[in-house]
């Protein structure tokens, strides 16, 4: 255990996160440092720089977390994986984070215990590398997976198989139980920029740099920004960090107008389909028959019960050369991952089942001797571009904040500044005195997603009890947390609030899209939205559901 206290947390929800008057901040004041990119890797930047006492700026082109960080499989992890390719220093790191993490969040971050199944015959792991997992399990746990306080152990047949009742009982030999962590991720990514804001940081979504300014000596020194209604504003900052993920070249060649090409994009999708054709009460690691990957299987929105919502399974690991905006779920990814789910299973899931399903783009840096993305290396580069722009590329949702750490110091060099890191013990927004309630109640929903911050939520519900129904039938959101987003997330589209702030649109398509008018209606309350922008906001929504269906209906071009 460490012996030093906590850093003191921030009082809950004093800062307004108000976008009028962030852009207000943004065009008047001069910041220490500007970030662009509001995924987990800038929103981790922001913090880091905010709590050092830099005055710190955040611009995300379109909404918080909308790029790669709202489309992970949402673990908290080592990987086992990268122990498999060697990479024991990136392991370490990503578990000692995850120690950090679910200290410094414990409403978002969650314990999940894992189960590799061994299996008899036809190609699920054989019992002749049980030995092998074996060792690899207590890599594991001496490399950090000890932190979480339980070491993997070794399941009978009959406990592997009360794990996931679906799989062929006659198959199944048994398994291994390890111990990882799962979060929101866009809920993570959001929870950060408050606490940023909360620690002085100016954030504005829907915010685009076009521009990069340069001082006398053609360094650069601020940007220009889109806002939108044709609306720019000029962001002064004595350091500019480029956090733009896969989008990263891009703001690069607005540095010196070369295009660096020096991003991979590497597509992974998952699927939700109904718990019920698959019945795993914990995660399970499933392999990819005629592939050397393995998929995740995991459950996901409990009941009181002990019974889940629904599985979501991923994720795939493919090279990507198309438009890096709205990378697509095609028929071939839906082919691949059920044909893995369905050599585990006997339940015979078919594209119907599918409920939701998302594509996101791993921003890999490029190696000189690369070959399967899925060998690329997931570790994180800072670099310093020919202007002075400090650059952030690779690495996980996991390593989020040593990654801010590593491009926060560096900023402070280039800024002749010294400041002591705050972040490996400074606690989220909501974190402060969360208890954990039961699973599957009002209270634990509530808890998991705003943690202390729920009351807020819970006193919308008091003032008009009609708030307090669910936003989308069949799922745990309640209309108040529509409200909520409007009022205190930033939310200025129907999609960022079925999206990003609920997961209603992962979760549940179709009840998502039937319920969309409804939520409309009642952010155009909120938002100010006349008839026509209203039914505009409701078409982008379907568009989004017709984009999505269409792709995984028609197989990819390439
Ligand atoms: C399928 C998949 C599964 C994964 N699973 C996991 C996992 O389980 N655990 C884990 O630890 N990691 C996981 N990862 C990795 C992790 O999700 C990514 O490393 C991380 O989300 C990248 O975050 P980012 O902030 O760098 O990029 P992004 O989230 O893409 O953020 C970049 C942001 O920059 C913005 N931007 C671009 N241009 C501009 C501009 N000109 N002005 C302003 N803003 C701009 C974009 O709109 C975007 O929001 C996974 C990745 C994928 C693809």
């Amino acid at each position: 255990m460490d012996p030093v206290p906590p850093e003191p947390s921030v009082a809950p929800s004093v800062v307004p996160f108000e976008r009028h008057a962030m852009l207000e901040r943004l065009a008047s004041e001069t910041f220490d440092v500007l970030v662009v990119g509001g995924g987990i890797t800038g929103a981790g930047v922001a913090l880091d720089a905010a709590s050092r006492g830099l005055r710190t700026a955040l611009v995300e082109a379109s909404d918080f977390a909308s790029g790669t960080s709202s489309k992970s499989s949402k673990l908290v992890h080592g990987g086992l994986r990268y122990l498999q390719q060697g990479d024991i220093r990136l392991v370490y790191e990503a578990l000692h984070e995850r120690q950090r993490l679910r200290r410094n969040a414990p409403h978002l971050v969650k314990l999940l215990p894992f189960m590799i199944p061994i299996l008899t015959k036809d190609g699920l792991i054989p019992r002749r590398v049980a030995r092998a997992l074996g060792s690899a399990m207590w890599m594991y746990d001496l490399t950090g997976g000890f932190r979480i306080g339980k070491l993997h152990r070794r399941l009978s047949a009959d406990d592997a198989y009360a794990h996931l009742p679906t799989i062929a009982r006659d198959r199944i030999a048994g398994g291994y139980l390890y111990y990882d962590a799962t979060t929101d991720d866009a809920r993570l990514v959001l929870t950060i920029l408050r606490t940023a804001a909360e620690h002085g940081a100016a954030i504005a979504n829907r915010s685009r740099v076009v521009a990069l300014t340069k001082d006398a000596d053609a360094m650069v020194d601020g940007a220009v920004v889109a806002v939108g209604a044709g609306r720019e504003i000029t962001v002064r900052a004595r350091a500019v960090v480029n956090a733009a993920g896969v989008w990263s070249d891009d703001v690069r060649q607005l540095e010196d107008g070369v295009h660096p090409h020096s991003i991979r994009p590497a597509k992974g999708v998952h699927l939700t389909v109904p718990w019920s054709k698959v019945r795993n009460d914990i995660a399970a690691v499933i392999p990819v028959p005629g592939d050397k990957r393995s998929l995740f299987v995991v459950p996901w929105g409990p009941n009181a019960d002990g019974t889940f919502r629904h599985t979501y399974v991923g994720t795939t690991d493919t090279d990507y050369d198309g438009p890096v905006d709205e990378p697509a779920c095609t028929a071939e990814d839906v082919e691949y991952v059920l044909r893995a789910l369905n050599a585990a299973v006997t339940t015979d899931v078919h594209p119907e089942d599918v409920t939701g399903a998302w594509a996101g783009l791993r921003p890999l840096v490029k190696s000189a001797a690369s070959g399967r993305t899925a060998d690329l290396s997931r570790r994180h580069r800072v670099s310093i571009g020919p202007a002075g722009v400090v650059g952030i590329t690779g690495g996980k949702l996991t390593t989020y904040r040593e990654m801010a750490e590593d491009t926060v110091d560096t900023v402070l060099e280039r800024l002749g500044r010294r400041a002591r890191c705050r972040t490996k013990r400074l606690r989220l927004l909501g974190a402060d005195g969360y208890q954990d309630a039961d699973p599957g109640t009002p209270a634990h929903h509530l808890g998991t997603r705003f943690g202390t911050l729920a009351p807020e939520v819970e006193e919308l519900v008091d003032l008009d009890a009609a708030l307090g129904d669910p936003l989308v039938p069949g799922l745990p959101y309640l209309r108040a947390e529509a409200v909520y987003a409007a009022r205190h997330e930033m939310a200025t589209t129907l999609v960022d609030v079925l999206t990003r702030r609920t997961r209603a649109h992962l979760f549940d398509r179709a009840a998502t899209e039937a319920a969309a008018a409804d939520v409309a209606e009642l952010l155009a309350g909120e938002l100010g939205w006349n008839a026509q922008e209203t039914a505009a906001q409701l078409d982008a929504y379907r568009a989004l559901v017709g984009r999505e269906e269409a792709d995984e209906r028609a197989p990819a071009a390439s």
